[in-house]
């Protein structure tokens, strides 16, 4: 059985990662679309900072629901296994879902790459967040850089060890391309044949390429399961051969089971 699984904001939710949608993903009362912006980030680096960071705290308190345990679990059973999520978080990954079975198509919360070259700090290093070797650097030097006037600026902001440039969160903010390296990743997923089963949960698809993958995988005319699982229509709703308009982490673990059972070799 090849499984293709696309996840979103609200396989999360359940874990009380708040999505960007509505309300409660306002922070300060700032609105997140706009936060997750390069102009944000060159508007006010520390504010943007002072967000992931409130985030990265908030993940690293939450935990892996029903939802993630469901789609390691049939990650596992899988002949043929790839999880796209739109998911910043680590989840997915703390559920047990391997590495190479896994594309963050939106980066990597916990990840901090340097603004201008190629230079990255995956963060899983055992070292606290956020890069603070700046703290001992000297002021003087401080005070050559316009970005941050104050020597409480530059203890709080992430500097390039290499380029001396600003660092920013490794994510892929509302503007930017896709990554390179993880878009080929699904391309030569998808480029490999159909799946039997793929299964779009807890995101509403607003994304044209999730859409288009999801499509892709699930070809008219090639006998495939393609499942919506999201409490509400989205825009491949009228795609979907199975409906389940029940939140994630109540979906999840009796479908995942269905699927096995269905799909046992005999
Ligand atoms: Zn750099």
């Amino acid at each position: 059985m090849r499984v293709l699984v696309l996840t979103g904001a609200g396989v999360s939710a359940e874990s009380g990662i708040p999505t960007f949608r509505g309300k409660d993903g306002y922070w300060r009362n700032l609105d997140p679309a706009k936060l997750a912006t390069p102009e944000a980030f060159a508007r006010d680096p520390k504010l943007v900072w002072e967000w992931y960071r409130e985030r990265r705290q908030r993940i690293r308190s939450a935990r892996p629901n029903a939802a993630h345990a469901a789609i390691a679990k049939l990650a596992q059973h899988a002949d043929e296994f790839l999880l796209v999520t739109q998911n910043v978080d680590d989840l997915h990954a703390r559920a047990g879902i391997a590495k190479e079975k896994m594309v963050q198509i939106h980066g990597d919360i916990f990840v901090t790459k340097c603004s201008r070259c190629d230079f990255l700090d995956t963060g899983r290093g055992g070292s606290p967040e956020p890069p603070t070797d700046r703290a001992a650097v000297p002021v003087e030097r401080g005070r050559l850089r316009s970005i941050a006037p104050t020597s409480e600026d530059i203890v709080d902001l992430p500097y390039c060890p290499e380029c001396d440039a600003l660092m920013r969160p490794g994510v892929v903010w509302f503007g930017e391309q896709l990554p390179w390296k993880e878009l080929q990743r699904v391309e030569n997923y998808l480029d490999r044949g159909a799946s039997d089963v793929v299964i779009v949960v807890g995101t509403t698809a607003t994304f044209g390429y999730i859409v288009d993958w999801a499509l892709r995988a699930s070809p008219e005319g090639v006998r495939g399961e393609l499942i919506e699982v999201n409490p509400e229509e989205t825009q491949l709703s009228q795609f979907a051969t199975q409906l389940v308009r029940e939140p994630a982490a109540i979906a999840m673990p009796h479908l995942v089971d269905t699927i096995l059972a269905d799909h046992r070799t005999p």
